[in-house]
């Protein structure tokens, strides 16, 4: 197949103004904290900003100006008056939508088309449904006038910041709960760009703090005494560390950790459809997802032709810089993450598994992976068990569907699922015996606020999203 070459297409920096140093949200206002830390373009290494590190002190102030507004504010407030604020943010991300991609593509190194086309659209979905949940608690299941829980403490990663942001937060405001909430230490800049858009929607003060801060930030929010829910989304390790602190205490505790996904393609199912679901399961963000189709499972019968499709796709994807409009792969988000997937790559190699990358020139600057497919992989070599959260792929077979369920199911997590086939009765028979969260049909990574997000297992526990994601914000 001929490959194109691509003239640059970079998107403007220039949207963005961002600010030499930026303070902590609380209380409705941007305040000075004691120690400051910078967020750098993971493409670049170019420091973008000075973020302030919060402390115990500063994530006490925090969750008192949130205790105060739940009290007086925000609580006692008709959930029609709620909602009218839950719209405004709304229309406000859509009107900021491109420079908010922007500064989403620069602190996180993830593809503009990617932050343009999903995470930001996603993110104005979210609190677009939310608001329409304010005023009709009453018809959500959970009986007549259910109660939001106070203030609640929440804590987000770094893959899809801004998306992660609008998961806790709207669903909590639509509730009348209050929040304090910790964006990752590598990407705080659009939460930080979210605390300017709270403030032009004239949120009441308090109603959301930002802190920003590393994992012990974090630690100060989920263990202050003050704080009723803590919800959390990052790995599996720092999950049960919070499950550990949560669990003597009344704080209700939603987790949302990681995976392992099978992605499983049947000898029926179209070929090149299935080769961009697989693409898209593994490659999309990098891999960064949670829910990323990590573990191929191919039958035996078409595992050929199959991966040479893979393959001669994969050589047309372009990696550079995440600004430019033609890139299908962005940089990966940090140095200690890059280390992370290249030590498990090499353990792929040294445990006997075959590695193959397509052509492709890495930047020098910047922190950068190849799209990456190993074959040969066995269920017990550590790339098929653990999560890489890169773009690596690890390729299985197998011969029959009862196979298939066993080694998808094979596996600490299940957040979530692929299957591809033409026969809508082996996808449901498939569906019925998957332990994952979530099992997409014939594609993958579609996501919806209308549909209810969480995992099994180690992936986690409690939902977001829809009707169900109500339930986490709500004393029932
Ligand atoms: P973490 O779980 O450490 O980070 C998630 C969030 O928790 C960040 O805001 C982090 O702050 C914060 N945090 C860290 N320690 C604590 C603590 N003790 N108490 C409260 N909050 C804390 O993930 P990493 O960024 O270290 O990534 C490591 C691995 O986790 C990845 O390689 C990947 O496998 C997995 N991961 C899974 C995600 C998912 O969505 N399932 C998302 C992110 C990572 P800070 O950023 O400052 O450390």
């Amino acid at each position: 197949m001929p490959k194109f070459e691509y003239a640059p297409a970079p998107e403007s920096r220039a949207i963005v103004s961002l600010r030499e140093s930026y303070g902590l949200f609380i209380g409705g206002e941007f305040t000075p904290g004691a120690r400051a830390f910078k967020t750098i373009s993971p493409a670049t290494e170019e420091v973008l900003a000075e973020v302030t590190e919060a402390d115990p002190a500063d994530v006490d102030r925090a969750v008192s100006a949130a205790r105060k507004a739940y009290e007086h504010t925000w609580a006692p407030m008709p959930g029609k008056e709620r909602a009218k604020y839950l719209f405004r943010i709304a229309r406000i991300v859509q009107e900021k939508a491109r420079e908010l991609a922007v500064l989403e593509s620069l602190d996180n190194g993830k593809p503009i088309r990617e932050s343009r086309d999903v995470d930001i659209p996603l993110v104005a979905a979210h609190f677009f449904y939310y608001a329409g949940w304010a005023d009709k608690l009453d018809y959500a299941g959970y009986g007549a006038a259910p109660r939001p829980l106070g203030v609640a403490g929440q804590v987000i990663p770094w893959n899809f910041p801004l998306l992660m942001l609008a998961w806790k937060i709207a669903p909590a405001l639509a509730c009348g709960n209050t929040v304090v909430l910790k964006p990752a230490e590598t990407t705080p800049l659009t939460a930080l760009a979210f605390a300017e858009i709270c403030q032009q929607a004239d949120l009441p003060a308090g109603v959301v703090n930002i802190v920003t801060g590393a994992g012990e930030t974090g630690r100060a929010l989920v263990t202050h005494p003050g704080i009723d829910k803590v919800a959390f989304t990052g790995s599996t390790e720092v999950g049960k560390e919070i499950a550990r602190a949560c669990a003597p205490s009344r704080k209700k505790l939603t987790l949302e950790l990681g995976g392992k996904a099978a992605n499983i393609v049947f000898e029926d199912a179209p070929v090149d459809q299935a080769v961009e679901g697989i693409v898209n399961g593994i490659f999309f963000n990098q891999g960064h997802v949670c829910c990323a189709g990590s573990r191929l499972l191919v039958q035996e019968s078409v595992y050929d032709q199959v991966l040479a499709a893979l393959r001669r796709r994969l050589e047309t994807l372009r990696l550079g810089d995440p600004l430019d409009k033609n890139t299908d792969v962005g940089a990966i988000n940090s140095a200690a993450q890059l280390a992370k997937i290249r030590e498990l790559s090499e353990a792929g190699e040294a445990e006997g598994a075959q590695r193959w990358s397509p052509p492709c020139d890495l930047p020098v600057k910047g922190f950068w992976f190849p799209p990456t497919v190993f074959t040969g992989v066995s269920q017990a070599h550590r790339i098929a068990r653990e999560e890489i959260f890169g773009p690596v792929l690890s390729v299985l077979t197998f011969r029959t569907p009862a196979e298939a369920v066993e080694k998808a199911n094979n596996t600490p997590y299940g957040l979530s699922a692929g299957v591809w086939t033409e026969k809508g009765s082996l996808s449901l028979w498939m569906a019925s015996r998957l332990r994952a969260g979530v099992v997409w049909a014939n594609t993958f990574n579609k996501f919806d606020p209308a549909s209810p997000f969480g995992g099994y297992k180690e992936s986690g526990y409690g939902r977001e999203g829809g009707r169900h994601g109500l339930e986490a914000y709500l004393d029932v």
